[in-house]
């Protein structure tokens, strides 16, 4: 008996400091968890959610294939002030695994948080990996809880068991996404680093890429220099794609994002997606990881709330091109502090390095990548983005060209 009573006591104790110092209603959690002890689903009593949400939602926890705890809960003025861990905090009272999912909502806009958690931690996939692939996430309606819920459900159980994820019916989905595409900023970032409004930026790059080819190999570079390491490039870019992955998710956890948030989320996604679609295509390609990385780097930024940087044109694995340097007569290019003080001197940044290809020079020396053809890789054509930021663009167009 006081063995089994100092078990309870410690095990109280380990709760307390994940509850607030002063806490109006520390006992949320815990009634959500009691009454997860007769329903999983469970709805706040100020709540009138109407029968036909609550009968999707179950329908989607009953052939989700795993154990599923859903709160439904309005955002009153404490939670709006105490941002509460909630699957952290009512997993820690029911102890089981499975996915513990929160619905809050304010006025009439439905936010959703989750977590999956695993018998040992080891079967399937990440859920936020599901999730960020899911194209359709973007789409879903907040209005009412249903589609939110049941889409993270079936992201959990396509992570859990690794089953297809379904489409999403088309009364979840909102009529016409006002921010799809290209948002105000981004149009305006594109005018501004490539010096030119949009119209004017296909010739543009023509006429500049023909420029840097001819310009050609840095001089005195001599045959000391190798190239760049394909397996260093391919870390950095995958510690990146982490990296936006962790900004993306906590920007996907603000609860009323503004507008300009939301563009900047769409945006984020789409660079980060291309950023993944490179390393899964292209995995041994060490301009692909390159163009990885910079746009890994570019959805953190963006996720972050931070303008969009151009890389370093010469080297795109170097830190952002934020001076501008007179690269050949009337072309500027964005490029990094030290690369352009190499262009101030006078001289050629050496340049990302990269085999050529055999036979092109009749020798396996390494060549800057912009002296490859640009038709061969929208890496090289775009300069990484540097030269136009349409780079996104071309990856995602290239793979619709293919299907
Ligand atoms: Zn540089």
């Amino acid at each position: 008996m006081p063995v089994r009573f100092l078990t309870a006591l410690l095990a109280a104790l380990a709760f307390l400091p994940a509850l607030p110092a002063r806490a109006e209603t520390p006992e949320l959690p815990d009634r959500i968890a009691a009454a997860w002890r007769t329903d999983h689903l469970s709805v706040d009593a100020r709540l009138a959610i109407p029968a036909t949400e609550l009968d999707r939602i179950r329908g989607a926890m009953r052939t989700a294939g795993l154990p599923v705890y859903v709160a439904l809960v309005p955002r009153t003025p404490y939670l709006a002030k105490n941002r509460l861990d909630w699957p952290t905090l009512l997993h820690a009272r029911i102890g089981e695994p499975g996915l513990y999912l929160v619905a809050l909502v304010d006025d009439n806009y439905w936010s959703t948080t989750a977590e999956l958690y695993r018998q040992g931690g080891l079967r399937g996939r990440d859920l936020t990996s599901v999730r960020a692939d899911d194209k359709q996430r973007l789409d879903l309606l907040s209005d009412r809880p249903a589609p939110q819920v049941v889409r993270t459900i079936q992201h959990a159980s396509t992570a859990y068991d690794g089953r297809a994820l379904p489409a999403v019916p088309a009364a979840d989905l909102e009529p016409e996404r006002p921010h799809r595409g290209l948002s105000v900023t981004d149009k305006s970032d594109r005018a501004v680093y490539v010096g030119l409004g949009i119209g004017g930026f296909l010739g543009f790059v023509l006429t500049l890429v023909l420029g840097l080819r001819r310009r050609g190999r840095p001089k005195g570079s001599g045959a000391s220099k190798p190239a760049i390491e394909p397996r260093n490039v391919q870390l950095k870019a995958d510690g990146k794609i982490k990296q936006a992955e962790r900004a993306l998710a906590r920007l996907d956890r603000r609860r009323k994002k503004t507008t300009r948030q939301l563009d900047q989320r769409d945006d984020a996604y789409r660079r980060l997606d291309a950023a993944r679609t490179l390393r899964a295509d292209q995995p041994e390609d060490v301009l692909a990881s390159a163009g990885a990385l910079v746009l890994a780097r570019q959805a953190e930024r963006i996720a972050s709330g931070a303008a969009l940087q151009p890389p370093c044109f010469f080297n795109p694995t170097h830190n952002p091109g934020t001076a501008k340097v007179e690269w050949s007569d009337d072309v500027e290019v964005p490029a990094c502090e030290w690369c352009a003080s190499v262009v101030r001197r006078g001289d050629t940044p050496s340049g990302l390095l990269v085999p050529a290809k055999s036979g092109l020079l009749g020798r396996d020396k390494p060549v800057p990548y912009w002296t490859l053809d640009p038709e061969d890789s929208p890496m090289v054509a775009t300069g990484f983005g540097a030269l136009s930021d349409d780079l996104v663009d071309r990856i995602t167009g290239r793979k619709e060209d293919v299907r």
